[in-house]
C-alpha cells in the first residue's frame, strides 16, 4: 500500500471585521512564537521537532496562556522545519542571511485546532474560544471529497488581509495498492526535454523548464537594473513586478510538471508498467547543470527540471498505484545498449557506437540503458543475459543495429493538449513489447 497526498486550497467567505481581528491577533502571536523558536533552534543547531518542543514548550506556554496549547506544538513543528532547511542551506553555502527570516506565515493546525463542520464550514480553536467560518465550496475540493480521498487532520491557514478571508490548505490522503509491474516505462530527465520509452518508442516531450527558469532570471535582472537606476535598490514598484514574475514562473512550471506527470503515469497505469527513473543526487553539483555558473541559478534549474519533474511523477504514480523504480544514472547515454561499447558523440545529440558503428540519439541510448538496468534489477551495468536477448542481426526493430534509433520529438504545445500518447499513430508499426 502506498499513500497519495494532495493539498487543496479552500477559502472562507469574507469575514466581518470583528471576527477577522481575532485571526489577526492569532496570526501575530503565532508569528512571534515561530520567530522565537526559529532563532533558538538555529542558535542551538536544533532541527528536530521533539527536541525543540522539549526545550521550549513550557516557557512559551507560560508566555501565551490564553492560546490553545496545540498552537505551541504546531509552531514547534513549523519552526523545526524552517530551522532544518535554513541550516541545510547554510551548510551548502547558499544561505543569504545569518538568520532565517520569518516572512510569510501560515498557521499550522492539527486535529485539536480545527475541524470541518460538514462541507460548508470550519471550526477553529482560538484564544477567544472556537470560531466558525463558512467556506466557499470549489470544484477542486468537491472532486477530492467525491473520489474517496480522506481529509487529514493536518492543515494550514493563511490570512488574506485585503479581502478579510481565511485561506485553508487542506490535506487529502488516499491509500492505493501498487500492482506488480509487467513491463517498464523509462523516463530520462533532461533540462528542457523528457525522453520517455514506451512500447519500444522513445518520445521526446519538450518541457523547456530550464529555458523558462533562465528566461525569468534574466527578465528579473533587467527589471532590477532599470528600476534601481530610477528608484534606488529594493524599491516597491520593482518588488511588485518581481512578485508577479515569480508567481507566473511558478504557476507555469507547476502546470507543465503536472501535465507531463499525468500523461506518463496514465500510460504506465494502462500497461501495468513500472516507471523507471534515474536516481538523482541531492546536490545539483551535477554534470547535468554544470554549465550554469551561478550556484543559485544552478540550484533552481536542477530543482525545477530534474527534481521537480521526478517529484511530480512520484506523486502522480502513488495516486494510480504505479510502482517507481530508481536506477543508477551513470553513463546511461555514453554506452551503447547493444554492444556495451562507448558511443562517440559529435557536436549534436547524435553519436556513433565505437563497436557496431550504428548511430544513436543520446536520449534513446539513455532510455534503453535505464530499461536494461531496471531489468537487471541491480541498478548496475546491464547484464549480458539481457543483451543477448536483443536482436542484433538487423531489421527494423528498436535496438537492431540497422534501426534508426530516432526519437519522436513532441513540442510542449502539442502534448499539453493530449490525454494519451496514442496521437502519434504513424509509429505504431514500430511497436514492440518489452
Ligand atoms: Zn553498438
Amino acid at each position: 500500500m502506498v499513500e497519495a497526498v494532495r493539498t487543496v486550497v479552500v477559502r472562507s467567505v469574507p469575514l466581518p471585521r470583528r471576527a477577522f481581528r481575532i485571526f489577526v491577533e492569532l496570526e501575530g502571536m503565532y508569528r512571534n512564537i515561530v520567530e522565537q523558536l526559529v532563532l533558538y533552534a538555529v542558535n542551538n543547531g536544533i532541527t528536530k521537532f521533539t527536541r525543540l518542543k522539549a526545550e521550549k514548550y513550557r516557557e512559551l506556554r507560560s508566555l501565551y496562556p490564553q492560546l490553545p496549547s496545540h498552537y505551541i506544538y504546531t509552531a514547534c513543528q513549523d519552526a523545526a522545519e524552517r530551522a532544518h532547511s535554513f541550516l541545510r542551506l547554510k551548510k551548502m553555502g547558499r544561505a543569504r542571511k545569518a538568520y532565517p527570516e520569518v516572512r510569510s506565515v501560515s498557521i499550522w493546525l492539527d486535529d485539536h485546532l480545527w475541524r470541518a463542520e460538514g462541507l460548508t464550514s470550519i471550526s477553529m480553536a482560538t484564544h477567544r474560544g472556537r470560531v466558525n467560518v463558512s467556506i466557499e465550496l470549489n470544484k477542486h475540493f468537491l472532486r477530492y471529497v467525491n473520489r474517496g480521498w480522506r481529509l487529514a487532520s493536518e492543515a494550514r491557514v493563511k490570512l488574506d488581509h485585503r479581502e478579510r478571508r481565511l485561506v485553508f490548505y487542506l490535506t487529502f490522503k488516499k491509500e492505493v495498492s501498487e500492482y506488480r509491474p509487467k513491463v517498464y516505462v523509462t523516463v530520462d530527465v533532461n533540462e528542457d526535454v523528457e525522453a520517455v520509452l514506451i512500447d519500444g518508442i522513445v518520445y521526446l516531450l519538450e518541457t523547456n523548464l530550464s529555458r523558462i527558469t533562465l528566461g525569468y532570471y534574466y527578465r528579473r535582472k533587467r527589471v532590477q537594473e532599470r528600476y534601481d537606476k530610477v528608484y534606488g535598490p529594493g524599491s516597491r514598484p520593482a518588488r511588485r513586478i518581481f512578485k508577479r514574475l515569480s508567481n507566473n514562473e511558478r504557476l507555469l512550471k507547476k502546470e507543465i510538471r503536472w501535465k507531463l506527470a499525468t500523461l506518463i503515469v496514465r500510460q504506465a497505469a494502462r500497461r501495468q508498467a513500472a516507471i523507471v527513473l534515474e536516481r538523482l543526487g541531492r546536490e545539483p553539483a551535477n554534470h547535468m547543470v554544470e554549465h550554469i555558473k551561478d550556484p543559485q541559478l544552478r540550484h533552481r534549474v536542477f530543482q525545477a527540471a530534474f527534481k521537480g519533474i521526478q517529484r511530480a511523477i512520484e506523486e502522480k504514480a502513488r495516486e494510480y498505484g504505479v510502482p517507481v523504480i530508481y536506477v543508477d544514472p551513470r553513463n546511461t547515454s555514453k554506452v551503447c545498449p547493444i554492444h556495451g561499447a562507448e558511443i562517440v558523440y559529435g557536436k549534436d545529440r547524435h553519436g556513433v557506437c565505437s563497436r557496431g558503428g550504428e548511430t544513436w540519439h543520446r536520449d534513446v541510448a539513455a532510455c534503453y540503458n535505464l530499461l536494461l538496468r531496471a531489468l537487471g534489477g541491480d541498478g548496475g551495468a546491464a547484464p549480458s543475459r539481457q543483451r543477448a536477448l536483443i536482436p542484433v542481426d538487423g531489421g527494423p526493430v528498436p535496438l537492431g543495429p540497422t534501426a534508426a534509433h530516432e526519437p519522436t520529438p513532441i513540442a510542449r504545445g502539442a502534448w499539453a493538449r493530449w490525454r494519451s500518447l496514442g496521437a502519434t499513430s504513424k509509429h505504431k508499426q514500430m511497436r514492440m513489447s518489452v
